[in-house]
């Protein structure tokens, strides 16, 4: 395929998406929103938290009910591969999606329809077919959940340096170690694990295993409170966990190619969220220029306010932009390939950068334009500052995705002077 056949636009797959997702947030997620107000334990965006710190159980049940319902009406997984059950979506494809999912559930319980960490990914689909049957389709329909678990106290960028392992025993796995920064950790049926398994074998020095939360020596730790404030991301510890081979995903020694493409497919997953979320916040900056007087006139008759509305279309226009052009480059590559085409690393860090940089300044801007509102603990806004300045840690840093973009560059240009 040539790069002028690259097709950007939106496809009958994902009008008939957005046609049944929009249906479903009216049918199925209002009323269960309507509910869990009427509960007074927060909401999904701003759940109160148990004693010890985790989300409300309620808002935990009220989001997983919407999470059931999406698997039931085929809605949960279109990213998954068709082969697996999923919908069979290529990247351009879940930009579209996610953008619309984003844009039309702003902070609601509706976000909790598309998987997000929690659900089935790319990496899990190199599973054996009895962990298929067993986590991979009870994930695709809402009715399981998953953690991944890379990070660990003392080691996160830096992978290859992690200390979880498992040592062969017959035919099974003993794994021990302890994970921390968790997403899921509190609730998760199944733990997506990387450890290692040859030290010194450089980056197939590590596996991936599946284990399931009722293992003997499976132990959930503490929640690690972050300014997201949801209750959800906390330590593991494995002691002496005994792993059935039947549950190793790929190969022994594919791990570390399986923990990048489940990290890639969350870099991947940023220019539709940001495009949907940074054009829900224009909509509102919109909103509240018209109402807001300042000197007799609305604050969006103001040249600087005018401004900040610009500057918010120009970063929402340029990263989706950016997100679109690569998602398209990404698809011809192959995106979740094992091996990854040797091209994909620096256009997915270009895109988690580039998106991350623009959103968090976005959202910035749309504080700003709400004046006292903006900063206002509750208020959309504020969250969502919140989390574009979170955005830039996970799944790889900033400087992570710098480092492979310069890598790509490069490598092809023998070693830097
Ligand atoms: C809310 C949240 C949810 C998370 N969810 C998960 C999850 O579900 N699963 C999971 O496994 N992990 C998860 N994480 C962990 C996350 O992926 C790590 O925090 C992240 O990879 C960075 O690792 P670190 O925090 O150890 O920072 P470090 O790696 O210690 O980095 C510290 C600083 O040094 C810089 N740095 C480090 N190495 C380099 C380098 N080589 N070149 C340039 N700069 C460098 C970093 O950019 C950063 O600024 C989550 C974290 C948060 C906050």
């Amino acid at each position: 395929m040539t790069r002028a056949s690259i097709n950007i636009g939106i496809s009958d797959r994902v009008a008939d998406y957005t046609e049944r997702f929009r249906r479903f947030l009216d049918d199925e997620v209002a009323p269960l929103e309507e509910q869990l107000a009427a509960k007074n334990v927060g909401t999904a965006a701003q759940p109160h938290l148990d004693e010890a710190g985790r989300m409300h159980p309620e808002v935990w049940e009220a989001r997983r009910e919407v999470q059931r319902r999406a698997g039931a009406a085929g809605l949960y997984a279109p990213h998954n591969s068709a082969s697996v059950g999923g919908g069979g979506l290529s990247r351009v494809e879940m930009h579209h999606v996610e953008e619309f999912v984003y844009r039309n559930s702003g902070l609601g319980l509706g976000l909790a329809a598309l998987a997000w960490t929690e659900g089935p990914n790319p990496a899990i689909e190199h599973c054996s077919p009895a962990a298929r049957e067993q986590y991979l389709t009870p994930l695709i329909k809402g009715e399981i959940t998953a953690a991944f678990c890379n990070t660990e106290p003392d080691v996160g960028s830096d992978v290859l340096k992690m200390s979880t392992w498992a040592k062969r025993d017959g035919d099974d796995w003993i794994l021990n170690g302890h994970k921390a920064w968790i997403t899921n950790a509190h609730f998760a049926d199944v733990l997506q694990v990387v450890a290692v398994t040859e030290p010194g074998a450089g980056t197939r020095s590590l596996s991936m295993f599946l284990v399931d939360a009722g293992a003997p020596g499976f132990r959930r730790g503490v929640d690690l409170p972050t300014m997201m404030n949801d209750g959800l991301t906390g330590e593991l510890e494995f002691t002496d966990v005994r792993v059935p081979a039947e549950n190793v995903v790929g190969e022994i020694g594919d791990g570390f190619a399986l923990a990048m493409s489940w990290i890639n497919w969350r870099r991947m997953c940023r220019g539709g969220m940001d495009a949907g979320w940074g054009n829900w916040l224009l909509d509102r900056a919109l909103s509240y220029s018209r109402e807001r007087q300042s000197g007799g006139k609305p604050i969006g008759a103001l040249q600087a306010v005018q401004h900040l509305i610009a500057d918010m279309d120009a970063d929402i226009t340029q990263a989706k932009a950016t997100s679109l052009m690569i998602q398209a480059q990404l698809d011809e590559l192959g995106p979740f390939d094992i091996p990854l085409h040797r091209d994909a690393p620096r256009l997915i860090s270009l895109l988690k950068i580039i998106n991350d940089e623009a959103f968090y300044r976005v959202t910035d801007r749309a504080v700003q334009i709400h004046g006292a509102r903006g900063l206002q603990l509750g208020s959309p806004e504020e969250k969502l500052f919140r989390v574009a300045r979170n955005l830039r840690i996970p799944a790889g840093t900033v400087e992570i995705q710098r480092n492979a973009i310069a890598r790509g560059l490069l490598r092809d240009r023998g070693p830097a002077a």
